[in-house]
């Protein structure tokens, strides 16, 4: 067993990487101070960052008040995405890569995209988008494999000023259809087929399908990714590949407003339908590009690999806009962790000499059911920081990460933020934060978080408490809308707690000030009077050394009110039994106390996850609560046929 009073302490970084990094304990002492006292002169300072056409005057006109959510910053300068992406990047840069893509098989070869080559492939993109009518305003729907023509088209529509909506390659055409219709999209980018682990999907076939529920003006872009046969509607197709070889190798850029929208991307939809977010270019830029250079410690020249897909907001900041505004080289990542075996993020990473490695909890758990050896293989001492995002990373799965990827000296961020939020918001920044395993720590620049009890609003004033976590005052890099509904933005949002806006997630602010995300608040169970938090059950049943991974909800209970129903992936090789269940009862008891112990254990060969890599705990609880006949909105769902054994092997038929 794992020894979990290890787990308990707090990591510093090195007294090397703090003599190195952007921001020492003082720096953010000082700056976030600055930046919650006087927000105006704060952002003014950092917006500076980025190029502006014409600079703005104001810089934030921003109200949480209840029926006027309104937010707008640096509201009257204009900019563009795409020059501070790439063109103001070519005076120093030009021959610098910007983008190091890492195709699905590996023995493929990598491409180097330098900014200049970059700048000549974004133009030839936007200036087909102009040839097929795309103008400032018009929504692009994206939906590709993550090759470099994604960054590409993404790249284009902010040059042109067109909104692009990227919709994850593994969305079904059902899904498609659904954001292409919702943004009511005028074209949509695909690639014929993609290469994902070995296997191919026919994104063409898909994106067919999907224009079968959608207006027949919606015009279709194809690229060439394995160059396999696929079907074609003349009239209503179009060669990307030809298009952009026929096309001026410049375009310029046009001139956007800091509030006019950049991009709108459709939350995961873990908790139910998902949501289109509305991200706007100035304040959006301004976020990710410091919060890019600040949370990983970014320097000049290092390699930066984020393993999102672009289909995420993680990749939207963390891939493409961060780094390339801030002229880092960023590795795009065509292929998953496990192929064609388990060692290929290291692999990757070896082969890249990759500084900086960003990925999310459930690649780390899967990857250590696996066994460390597949991590010893690889030659990691590029490595100077670690991050993680999606979910809480649980304690052992930390441990794991810093010892056998980070060799015990990169610090390990773990960022907490959201579709909603831009960027980063509650996060260590290496230099200055010392870490506690699964803390997400302290608020990045700008963030004022508090922590309000659940059920009355009440803010908790002392330095230790517990509740939902809120923001009380607006950042650059949050949202502005959802797309067409401003009022559903407002009730999602603003309406449970009046002059806040909700994080959805529960916290705990410990005794030195540190958040720790309890999970989403729907998570919350409550058991004979206590609430807990299921991370919390998790994690403790993730520190045993037989389980891979575990996924805890509630469920009616006549004498406790809830029951604790955990559904537990055992590691490869371990069997399950009666022992084995009862060994993991007292495990749990053990580690959190009696009140945690669980009431039903399912041993589940999968877990239903979005196609994010999140647990979708509405299903389980569903499964738990012995009624399966609606499980809701399921269209993001990686894999369907996990929901079936799981009910086909359930616990509770009461
Ligand atoms: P939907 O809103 O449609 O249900 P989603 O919330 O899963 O989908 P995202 O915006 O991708 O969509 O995820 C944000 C959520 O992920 C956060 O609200 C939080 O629950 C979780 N999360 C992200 N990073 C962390 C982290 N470092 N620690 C804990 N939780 C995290
Ligand atoms: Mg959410």
């Amino acid at each position: 067993m794992t020894d979990q009073s290890a787990l308990k302490s707090v990591y510093p970084a090195s007294a090397e990487f703090v003599a190195k990094a952007h921001v020492d304990a003082a720096g953010y002492e000082a700056r976030y101070a600055a930046s919650v006292k006087d927000p105006v002169a704060f952002w003014g300072e950092e917006a500076q960052r980025i190029d502006w056409i014409k600079p703005f005057t104001r810089v934030k006109d921003t109200s949480f008040a209840p029926g006027n959510i309104s937010i707008k910053w640096f509201e009257d300068g204009l900019l563009n995405v795409s020059a501070n992406c790439i063109d103001r990047h070519m005076l120093t840069r030009a021959n610098q890569t910007a983008i190091i893509w890492e195709p699905d098989d590996p023995k493929e070869p990598a491409q180097h995209i330098t900014y200049a080559q970059l700048l000549e492939n974004t133009c030839r993109v936007a200036n087909v988008l102009k040839a097929h009518g795309v103008t400032k305003g018009d929504r692009v729907v994206l939906y590709m494999p993550m090759i470099p023509e994604a960054a590409y088209a993404m790249l284009a529509c902010t040059r042109i000023g067109a909104i692009h909506s990227v919709v994850f390659g593994g969305f079904s055409p059902d899904a498609l259809a659904n954001r292409v219709n919702d943004c009511e999209a005028k074209l949509v980018i695909t690639a014929d087929w993609a290469p994902r682990g070995g296997k191919k999907t026919g994104l063409k076939d898909n994106t067919d399908k999907a224009m079968l529920h959608c207006s027949d003006k919606v015009k279709v872009l194809v690229t060439k990714r394995t160059g396999d046969q696929t079907s074609w509607v003349e009239g209503r197709d179009f060669d990307l590949n030809a298009e952009m070889a026929a096309a001026r190798p410049y375009c310029p850029y046009v001139e956007v407003g800091a509030e006019d929208p950049m991009f709108i991307l459709y939350t995961s939809g873990s908790t139910g339908k998902p949501k289109g977010v509305v991200h706007t270019t100035g304040g959006y830029l301004v976020f990710a590009s410091l919060t890019h250079q600040v949370t990983f410690d970014y320097h000049d020249g290092d390699v930066f690999w984020c393993t999102a897909d672009v289909g995420w907001v993680t990749g939207h900041s963390y891939i493409v806009y961060g780094p390339l505004a801030n002229g880092a080289t960023t590795v795009m990542f065509e292929g998953v962790p496990t192929w064609p075996d388990a060692g290929r993020f290291w692999e990757v990473c070896a082969k890249h000499k990759v500084n900086q490695f960003y990925t999310a909890p459930t690649a780390i758990r899967s990857l250590m059911g696996l066994g460390a050896e597949w991590v010893e293989k690889h030659d990691l001492s590029s490595l100077k920081l670690l991050g993680s995002v999606g979910e809480p990373i649980n304690p052992e799965a930390w441990s794991w990460y810093n010892t056998h990827v980070g060799k015990g000296k990169c610090p390990i961020v773990d960022t907490f933020w959201q579709t909603e939020t831009g960027g980063h918001i509650i996060t260590p920044i290496p230099g200055a934060i010392p870490q506690k395993p699964g803390s997400a720590t302290k608020p990045f620049f700008g963030i004022r978080p508090e922590v309000l009890d659940a059920a009355t609003g009440q803010v908790q004033t002392g330095t230790e408490a517990e509740g939902v976590l809120c923001l009380s005052d607006s950042w650059p890099g949050q949202m502005r809308t959802l797309w067409g509904d401003h009022q559903r933005f407002e009730e999602a949002y603003f309406s449970q707690y009046k002059g806040y806006y909700f994080t959805g997630d529960g916290c705990r602010r410990d005794a030195d000030g540190y958040y720790w995300i309890t999970g989403r608040v729907d998570d919350v169970i409550n058991v004979s009077g206590h609430r807990m938090g299921t991370a919390e059950v998790e994690s403790a049943l993730v520190a045993h050394d037989a389980v891979a991974e575990a996924a805890v909800v509630g469920y009616p209970h006549d004498i406790k009110g809830q029951g604790i129903y955990a559904y537990v992936t055992l590691m490869k090789g371990v069997e399950p039994s009666d022992d084995l269940r009862k060994k993991l009862e007292a495990w749990v008891r053990h580690e959190i106390g009696p009140i945690a112990k669980p009431d039903l254990i399912q041993w589940a060969p999968g877990l239903p996850k979005t196609r994010s890599g999140k647990i979708m705990r509405r299903i389980l609880r569903k499964i738990a609560e012995n009624d399966f006949g609606s499980l809701g909105d399921t269209s993001t769902l990686a894999d369907p046929a996990v929901v079936d054994d799981l009910i086909a092997n359930r616990m509770n038929r009461g």
